[in-house]
């Protein structure tokens, strides 16, 4: 949802006034919701305009007090969703479609695992009854919320007379949804794959599956260096992978090839394919892969690398997936006891630095006030309540009443 902020001062005599002038000017419409609504309160007159769906990618601008590259921008990009239904069980199902389409995008193209659920009452969006969010963590341990979906009951329908007649004749309340992502996902895919040497791209969305280093010495390999890497291109454009071609490039760069090596790791291309006269000798190609050590290279047979060249792409998209997956199960735990939880999560001090614990899975009363609580102290809050934990009896971990379920407690950006 667009929640623009407006950066405002006291005027002295009791109102309020612009704290200043922007560097850069600014045009600013208003939330979606007033521009949303009043469109589908025109829209939507009988049954038969049910369902509605409007989707548009738009920037937004918000005040931001301290700004994230990626995560917390004063400016970014999103594409939000609205939808109007005529039954609560339709919109219910279609807040859950969207969470799970774009789960499905976070794990199986970013290849970041996350945990779906529902927002508390004092995390969830205003006016939604629920809010459905998936989280991952980051390679700090910290959770990031990676996007929303929300179930607005009849909320923003009667804000805005959204009604439709129903097939009896009568008028009713249409049952509402939004949902929306942002480019804050790019920062999640930086944070939760890169490593020392740089960027680490999953196969499925990195803009180029191969990067072809050629290496020669003087003119004459030069010329015989790039015949046979048009030949082997030729054959690269025949292959497709995840339904899409093979992109690559060719670096033809002016450079020394370790370099050009180097360039693309800190780039995250999966695929490193270096091609020089010993390499045309055994009619062969020097790979490196983005998901294991730089100097950890193999030579490649050219018709085995081109008959293995999707199944390699799987499996680096399943190792980076793996990697990060490990790492959220090291660091998830289950805690049952107060003083260990204020252990886990202990703030930043003269003689510890900062440590973000990880995702505490931890029973809760459900009240507001421990929320609260533990928010107060730890700067700690419930990221969501899991849809896939089972129900069980326990204790909350602030208050000690009973508690039937566990929520996932972490530092969020
Ligand atoms: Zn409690």
């Amino acid at each position: 949802m667009c929640r623009s902020y407006t950066y405002l001062e006291d005027d002295g005599k009791g109102g309020l006034k612009p704290a200043g002038k922007l560097t850069e000017e600014l045009i600013v419409r208003p939330t979606s919701e007033t521009i949303i609504g009043a469109s589908f309160s025109k829209w939507v007159n009988s049954y038969r305009d049910l369902p509605l769906l409007i989707n548009q990618w738009a920037n937004v601008v918000r005040w931001e007090m301290r700004t994230r590259l990626f995560l917390r921008t004063t400016e970014f990009l999103w594409q939000e969703g609205h939808t109007a239904h005529a039954s609560k069980e339709e919109a219910i199902e279609e807040a859950n479609r969207m969470l799970n389409v774009y789960t499905d995008f976070a794990e199986n193209y970013l290849a970041i695992p996350v945990v779906k659920g529902e927002k508390t009452e004092s995390e969830k969006f205003p006016g939604a009854v629920t809010t459905y969010t998936f989280e991952a963590m980051m390679q700090d341990k910290k959770a990031l919320q990676a996007g929303t979906s929300h179930f607005l009951g009849l909320n923003f329908a009667k804000a805005s007379n959204i009604k439709f007649q129903n097939k009896d004749g009568k008028e009713e309340y249409a049952w509402t949804t939004s949902w929306g992502v942002t480019t804050r996902l790019i920062g999640a895919l930086i944070m939760a794959h890169s490593d020392d040497d740089g960027l680490v791209l999953p196969p499925r969305i990195a803009p180029s599956h191969i990067a072809l280093v050629p290496i020669y010495r003087n003119d004459e390999e030069h010329d015989r260096v790039m015949t046979f890497i048009n030949e082997f291109t030729s054959k690269l454009k025949r292959i497709r992978y995840n339904e899409e071609k093979i992109r690559f490039q060719i670096d033809n760069r002016d450079m020394r090839g370790g370099e050009k090596l180097w360039d693309w790791i800190k780039k995250g291309v999966p695929l490193r394919l270096e091609i020089g006269p010993r390499d045309i000798d055994n009619n062969s190609v020097f790979m490196g892969r983005r998901d294991k050590e730089a100097r950890d290279k193999i030579s490649m047979d050219v018709d085995d690398f081109l008959n293995d060249l999707t199944n390699i792409l799987d499996e680096i998209q399943q190792n980076i997936f793996d990697k990060a997956f490990s790492f959220r199960k090291e660091n998830t735990i289950e805690i049952d006891n107060k003083d260990d939880f204020y252990k886990f999560f202990t703030p930043k001090n003269k003689n510890n630095p900062e440590i973000h614990g990880g995702f505490a899975k931890s029973h809760w009363c459900g009240s507001s006030e421990c929320e609260e609580k533990i928010k107060d102290d730890l700067k700690v809050t419930i990221r969501c309540i899991p849809s896939d934990e089972t129900e069980e009896n326990g204790k909350c971990i602030y208050c000690g009443k009973k508690s039937k379920k566990r929520v996932i407690f972490a530092k969020a950006y």
